[in-house]
Parts: C-alpha cells; structure tokens; sequence
C-alpha cells in the first residue's frame, strides 16, 4: 500500500513523503477512504499505530485552505500534551497548505489564546475545559464547524469530561463530520459515541 492510493493532493503527498512516512500504518489504510467519503469513523486504536495522521490527513485534505475567520474543524484532547502532538502532525503535513490552527488548553492564561482566535482560524485543537471558557467567554463562534474529532475518548470518559463534552455537542451545528479514536471500548465509550457520531465506519486494529 501506498499515500499516493488515497485522494490526497500533492500538497499533502509531498509533505507526507518529507516527514520519511514510506507506506500507511494499518489504521491509516483503513480510516483514510472512509473519512474523504465523508463518513463518520470510530477508530478503536493504541497510541502509536498512527491513528493521529489517520484523522488528520483527510481533515486537511478537506479543508485545503483557508476560509473566512471561523473555524471549520474541532479536534479535541483529553490532555495538553496529546493536544499538542496533534498540532504538531498538523504542522508538519500543512507546510504546502495555508491553512490556520490554534491550540487551546488550561494551565495558563488566557490572553495570548483570544488573541490567536482573534486572528481567525481554520482548526482548532483543544482541551475541553479551555474550549468551553472560551466559547463561553465569547471568543469562538461555532457556527462554521463541519468536522469534529474526538482523541483519547476512553481518556475523556476517565478524567470526567462526559459532562463538557455534552456542552460542546450542543454548541455546534448538527451537520458534519465526526471522528471517533479510542485505544479501549468500555460502555461509557459507547454511549460517548453514540451521541458523537451518526452511522460510523468502525475500525479496530
Ligand atoms: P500516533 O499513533 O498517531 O501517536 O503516531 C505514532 C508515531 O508514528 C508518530 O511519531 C508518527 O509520526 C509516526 N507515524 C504515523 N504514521 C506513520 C507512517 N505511516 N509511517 C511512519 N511513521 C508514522
């Protein structure tokens, strides 16, 4: 299997090939197809196994570039370290793409984070605490998110974000795209999923 069998455009083909990325991880074959269908996905996969490019590759391929001040798309992160492993593989594979994102998580002010938003932005990725404060507080507009991602959500559901995660599932609009990972399927998990994601592709590697 090969990154150049997927819908991907040469934008993302080379940066896919800059980052030394030879073949696809299982997870990637599988979630990859299905996610440029448009299709909701849960994928039940380990860290490790490359479920982070499995979400965001289609996601920027989806994007593509640039689009008014709002954000389109939501990623969000049990915790601030996996939120910024996620930035990070945004950062490498949209060299060739212009597109914005902004990292949003707790532990720190606020300031230097309204003020990212304040200059527009495609991708958000957040913890769901910062997100809501945020929100709340006037300094994100919902209205153009299409695509929703959810990490870790077995992590979600320990560090009791169930609550949040309702919260922000009433906030955005109703039709888009949603992204499901998690390395375990407890019955929180499926509940979780169930209000998360509309007739999902399941994928278990
Ligand atoms: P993840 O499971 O998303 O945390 O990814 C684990 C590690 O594997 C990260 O350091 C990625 O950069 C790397 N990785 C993901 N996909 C591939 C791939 N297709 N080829 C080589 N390395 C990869």
């Amino acid at each position: 299997a090969s990154f150049e069998d997927f819908k991907l455009n040469r934008q993302l083909l080379n940066a896919i090939a800059e980052a030394g990325y030879s073949e696809p991880t299982e997870i990637q074959q599988k979630a990859i197809t299905p996610l440029l269908s448009g299709q909701d996905v849960m994928g039940i996969a380990q860290t490790g196994t490359g479920k982070t490019a499995a979400f965001v590759l289609p996601l920027l391929m989806t994007l593509k570039y640039a689009q008014g001040n709002d954000p389109r798309a939501l990623i969000l992160s049990p915790t601030r370290e996996l939120a910024m492993q996620i930035e990070e593989q945004i950062r490498l594979f949209s060299t060739y793409l212009d597109l914005r994102t902004v990292l949003l998580y707790g532990g720190l002010g606020p300031k230097t984070q309204k003020e990212q938003l304040e200059k527009g932005c495609d991708i958000i990725v957040a913890t769901p605490g910062r997100f809501l404060d945020l929100y709340l507080s006037g300094h994100i507009h919902t209205k153009q998110i299409k695509f929703l991602v959810m990490d870790e959500a077995d992590k979600m559901m320990d560090m009791g974000f169930i609550g949040k995660i309702h919260r922000i599932l009433e906030v955005v609009p109703r039709k888009r795209q949603n992204m499901l990972f998690s390395a375990t399927m407890s019955e929180l998990v499926r509940k979780i999923a169930g209000d998360f994601l509309a007739f999902p592709t399941i994928i278990e590697v």
